[in-house]
């Protein structure tokens, strides 16, 4: 492909996230302020194969910096996980004259633009849209803050009726392989103990839970469970409590596919705008396969095979003051 960019094709990929419409909106709107083409694709990369491509004017993405989900709409495509797909993306990309690609989606949609990068050598940029704030080199993702303030939503009316019945209740909540929404979310709800994938000692976790904090002070616990296959999901929880503590009246609340959706908030918008802004920058730049990320309110670009390496850490500190607050 030729070193000159004109044209740029923006996709939103995998799972959805608030505040990825005001990046479609950035990312658009940035192109064209320096004299870009833009084609919006259509799920992900299941519309680079099956080229459900269209050119995205600035009227194109007018009024949906408020709206949750994508207005490209998302989706999960088998097909470009095989070298076959992929070629069949590449000359969907030619035929409309794209040379360069932003992709807005989470671990997967990067390790996918990653490959394709490699193999056609096609400029690539990501920008961090997931809820579970997973990817490392970034200190959020477009949609993360959004979905903790779901949860606060959600836990502060559980404890309504936790506090009432004087109950023991286990919230599950998103993260796929990452606790940064239980931990953080337990910390903002005041929640009494979150249970994350980070750090494996189960045991000792309810153990504690029970004797330092429902039993001694408490008629009602919140916990929130990260979703995970480590941690085994608040069902899991309830079901051991209701065997080895069978005294407490144990429910399982699990908050599902409420967490992805709702108004993005006011800093997953200016994340998304900075973030998509920084985007086209970057490529004009001569930037190619990185992520976009903020760290310390600084942009930085943060090489794909990073920011997906998939262990972005966990600040004890956060740990401890879950413990420390919920004596
Ligand atoms: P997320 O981006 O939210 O992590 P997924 O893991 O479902 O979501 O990935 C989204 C899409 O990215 C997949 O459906 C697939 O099209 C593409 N993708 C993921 N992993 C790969 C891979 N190893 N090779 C090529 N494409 C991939």
């Amino acid at each position: 492909m030729s070193n000159k960019i004109n044209c740029i094709g923006v996709l939103t990929s995998g799972g959805d996230a608030p505040g990825m419409n005001a990046a479609i909106r950035a990312v658009t709107r940035c192109a064209i302020y320096n004299g870009l083409k833009v084609m919006g694709i259509y799920r992900g990369y299941k519309g680079l194969v099956t080229d459900e491509i269209v050119e995205f004017k600035t009227q194109n993405v007018s009024n949906i910096i408020q709206q949750g989900g994508t207005i490209l709409k998302t989706a999960r495509c088998k097909e470009f996980m095989t070298p076959e797909g992929r070629a069949i993306a590449y000359e969907n990309m030619k035929k409309h004259g794209i040379d360069a690609l932003i992709i807005i989606g989470g671990d997967g949609s990067l390790t996918g633009a990653r490959i394709f990068a490699d193999e056609y050598d096609i400029p690539c940029i990501g920008l961090p849209g997931t809820i579970d704030n997973d990817l490392y080199g970034t200190d959020s993702t477009i949609g993360y803050d959004t979905a903790l303030n779901t949860i606060l939503e959600c836990v502060d009316k559980i404890r309504d009726t936790a506090t009432s019945h004087e109950r023991l209740f286990f919230v599950e909540v998103m993260g796929r392989d990452a606790g940064f929404l239980a931990l953080n979310g337990a910390i903002a709800a005041g929640a009494e103990a979150a249970i994350i994938p980070e750090f494996e000692t189960e045991v000792d976790q309810l153990k504690e839970l029970i004797q330092n904090g429902f039993r001694k002070s408490k008629n009602s616990s919140i916990v929130l469970v990260a979703e995970s296959k480590d941690t085994g999901g608040a069902m899991h929880y309830a079901e051991r409590v209701k065997k080895e503590y069978p005294d407490f009246d144990v429910r399982v609340s699990i908050l599902g596919h409420l967490q992805r959706g709702g108004r993005p908030s006011a800093e997953d918008r200016i994340l998304a705008s900075r973030m998509g802004a920084a985007s086209i920058e970057a490529l004009l730049d001569g930037q190619r396969n990185v992520m976009i990320g903020i760290h310390e309110d600084e942009m930085v670009y943060v090489p794909f095979a990073k920011a997906i390496k998939k262990d972005k850490p966990i600040k004890e500190e956060l740990v401890n003051v879950v413990r420390v607050l919920s004596i």
